[in-house]
């Protein structure tokens, strides 16, 4: 999401004239786009501020936004931080940008712009037609929604973002067909929960299934996926668009946080292990080669020895091809940062390196299994490890290397896998 809405900031600032730098030495703007859902990027935010402090004394005109999440919740703390910036820009609408870049030129009078949008249920009818006139890219991402209104107690996205707010699908349609027409050939939809999306729109409620299918009738749209959807909205429709689609991926982050119910409970997860375990069981009956993967926090406030031992149990019974496994970091402002029962960093350093050992060998395991299998690979250019090979993504979101003309780039191809490693797979050209 972050990565979309440097984007579309980018085309904001190309909008009143500015062209991209090629170093943050040559820079007249320098933006941050910062994230708030762990401590770590936080403080790295601060810390490269501070780097770019030198840059500002010795170039006075140098202009200094801080956007995003952390803009959206620390906006004060930035000012008395790092006076050096010009103005903090969240999450609410970053159509203010330019005014704040064109005010920042005229005067050094520190600007907060932190509105996020007050009503639940509001939709989105105001994001730019990005990408127009940008470099075609292969691959694009298209936010669909924006906010969250599930309230994970251990989250600050509903703080950061605001409440659920979808955006219309004719605007999705267009959006997407005009990246096509570039060049992309694989999008991806954002949202935080991107399955619920749909609700409250003029036309009516749009269900997530029906814009897949609507989306995958753009001509030369080779492939759709989308991050992440949430369990608790997770649908018989949308498992058989899934199946029955061929444009929409056979792959599926889908988060599961804890394996144990208490745990789930605790964070406000709606969901339990077993309605968790059924979706998986689902998923699997119907697309046998799917690909899935999920996010995993460990060192939750209070989690037990037995609950942590919970989660590796759920692990080792859905043999996930890959995960983002977290130790819990406090965000300040959230239910379970408050809470006293904090778990010592030690004992959620030791869960989490047993986790991810584990996983590591399950994702070992899983891929050995992709020997001799072809799979269709979108190739999207040559490995940045070795460059006389070519690189790409199978249907099932497994990184695939093999050698191969460089005008293969940007099309599909089938590949035969002969070799497996723990972050990917190598094969040959068929
Ligand atoms: S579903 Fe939970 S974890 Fe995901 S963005 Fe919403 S509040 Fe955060």
């Amino acid at each position: 999401m972050n990565e979309e809405d440097s984007e579309q900031m980018g085309l904001y600032l190309e909008g009143i004239g500015y062209t991209r730098a090629n170093s943050i030495i040559e820079a007249e703007v320098i933006l941050l786009n910062t994230c708030s859902v762990r401590k770590k990027p936080e403080d790295k935010a601060f810390s490269l501020l501070g780097e770019i402090e030198p840059l500002r004394l010795a170039k006075p005109g140098l202009i200094i936004g801080v956007c995003g999440c952390m803009a959206q919740a620390r906006a004060d703390e930035i000012k008395r931080r790092a006076p050096h910036v010009d103005f903090v820009l969240g999450t609410g609408d970053l159509g203010q940008l330019p005014g704040l870049v064109e005010e920042a030129a005229q005067s050094r009078k520190f600007q907060k712009r932190v509105m996020l949008p007050e009503r639940k249920g509001n939709i989105v009818e105001d994001v730019p037609q990005r990408h127009l006139g940008r470099a075609a890219k292969l691959k694009s991402f298209v936010p669909i929604q924006y906010g969250c209104d599930k309230f994970c107690t251990f989250c600050i996205v509903p703080t950061t973002r605001g409440r659920e707010r979808s955006r219309p699908t004719a605007d999705i349609v267009e959006e997407v067909s005009t990246l096509v027409q570039g060049g992309t050939r694989e999008v991806t939809l954002l949202g935080q929960t991107v399955n619920s999306y749909g609700k409250n729109l003029l036309e009516g409620r749009v269900p997530f299934s029906a814009l897949l299918e609507k989306l995958s009738e753009i001509p030369n749209l080779e492939r759709i996926r989308f991050m992440s959807p949430y369990p608790r909205d997770f649908r018989a429709d949308l498992i058989s668009t899934i199946r029955d689609c061929p444009k929409v991926m056979e792959s599926c982050h889908l988060p599961l946080q804890s394996g144990d119910n208490d745990m789930l409970k605790e964070m406000h997860r709606l969901y339990t292990v077993e309605s968790y375990l059924e979706i998986i069981d689902t998923l699997r009956a119907e697309i046998p080669n799917i690909g899935l993967t999920t996010d995993i926090i460990v060192g939750f406030p209070g989690e037990t020895d037995e609950q942590f031992e919970n989660t590796l149990k759920v692990m080792e019974q859905v043999r996930f091809d890959g995960a983002y496994m977290f130790a819990y970091s406090i965000r300040p402002g959230t239910p379970a940062g408050d809470r006293k029962d904090q778990i010592p960093e030690d004992v959620k350093k030791q869960r989490l390196a047993t986790l991810i050992d584990r996983q590591n060998q399950i994702t070992c395991e899983i891929n050995e299994t992709y020997l001799g299998r072809t799979l269709e690979v979108l190739v999207e250019g040559t490995s940045p490890r070795n460059p006389d090979k070519l690189q790409g993504f199978s249907r099932e979101s497994k990184v695939v290397h093999f050698s191969g003309p460089v005008s293969r780039i940007g099309r599909l191809a089938k590949v035969q896998i002969t070799g497996s490693k723990q972050y990917g797979l190598s094969g040959e050209l068929v």
